[in-house]
């Protein structure tokens, strides 16, 4: 009998073949099932490299509040482990995400504090509320996804090696979005350290600046976006450390178009990073078709976290958003 606590159950996710789009495309189009994480995203990963990382450092004891601004599932990820290790959690989330995650993280016992969605810049922003309410209270240890460095570092650790083995080595493309930048910086950095020739692109919705930056050197957004977690208007300490060859943009109405045709060809439902991750997969099939290279991303979380929203029609319509065939 194999057994574990649910911090040993984090990683060691399967590769799951995007069958429809590797036979549209003739290549072959995997995506990492983050959404198996025991918290349910790929965030679960950076949580509990923080946590040890912390734990090791001495500013994580027993007995202490763990503290972090979040769009939801690093909070969740934080949580799961926290209520595993007896730590208590305050979390700072912006009050637009969906129901399902605030929902999730009051089942797992934590304090949890919204704040309006608001620019960066903005002492009120739910990054700045956290570090905040982290120095204001004693033993209380703010985990700061998007600076600390403990976050890209348990990805070269683990999600780069296991997608490397998944691939016999045999990958020729990484596509990923970013929140904190911890995936991409962490698997990128790896793959790149087994051979430089892997192509690593990064996909960011509208209203992100990365796309921008990294194709003028100027962080700049147009637009907006209804993903969750992904895009960002500054260079985080974590992003700092990606090898990225290019960068596109997906927009709204590709990414729903992807969710939908996710479940209803190949059964595999998630969330909206996930299905924008796998456009980009797509969108790189489709440039380099019948080649057979293999495209790995990345399926950070489910469509359980998101049945209030984009799987609800009210919502779509509201959004002026309906699946399309993709071909
Ligand atoms: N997808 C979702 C749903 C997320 O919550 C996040 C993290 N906020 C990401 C993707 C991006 O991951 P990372 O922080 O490693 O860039």
């Amino acid at each position: 009998m194999q057994t574990g606590n649910v911090a040993q159950t984090v990683g060691q996710t399967p590769l799951i073949k995007i069958k429809s789009l590797s036979d549209a495309t003739g290549c072959e189009i995997y995506g990492k099932a983050e959404f198996l994480n025991p918290g349910g995203s790929v965030k679960d990963r950076a949580a509990l490299g923080i946590i040890e990382a912390a734990e090791h450092e001495g500013l994580l004891r027993p007995g202490y509040t763990i503290v972090e601004g979040t769009a939801g599932n690093t909070g969740i990820g934080l949580a799961t482990i926290a209520a595993q290790k007896g730590y208590k959690c305050v979390i700072v989330m912006p009050n637009n995400q969906s129901q399902e995650k605030y929902d999730t993280l009051r089942a797992l016992g934590v304090e949890l504090v919204t704040v309006p969605p608001c620019p960066f810049a903005n002492e009120n922003h739910f990054y700045h509320t956290a570090k905040r309410i982290a120095a204001e209270r004693n033993q209380s240890f703010w985990a700061d996804q998007f600076e600390n460095t403990a976050n890209y570092k348990m990805h070269f650790k683990t999600t780069g090696p296991e997608i490397w083995e998944q691939t016999a080595g045999e990958i020729d493309a990484f596509i990923s979005a970013v929140g904190t930048g911890g995936t991409l910086a962490g698997v990128s950095k790896f793959l790149k350290s087994k051979d430089k020739s892997i192509h690593v692109r990064l996909v960011d919705p509208f209203g992100s600046g990365l796309h921008s930056y990294l194709k003028t050197g100027q962080l700049a957004a147009t637009g907006s976006s209804i993903t969750e977690g992904i895009g960002i208007m500054r260079l985080t300490a974590n992003f700092k450390e990606a090898v990225i060859d290019d960068a596109v943009q997906v927009s709204d109405q590709e990414m729903i178009s992807m969710l939908y045709h996710l479940a209803k060809h190949d059964g595999v439902l998630v969330g909206t990073s996930a299905a924008l991750n796998v456009f980009a997969a797509y969108k790189y099939a489709l440039e380099n078709k019948g080649s057979g290279k293999n495209i790995v991303t990345v399926l950070c979380d489910s469509a359980v976290r998101y049945q209030s929203k984009v799987f609800n029609q009210n919502f779509l319509s509201e959004k002026a958003l309906q699946p399309e065939p993709l071909y």
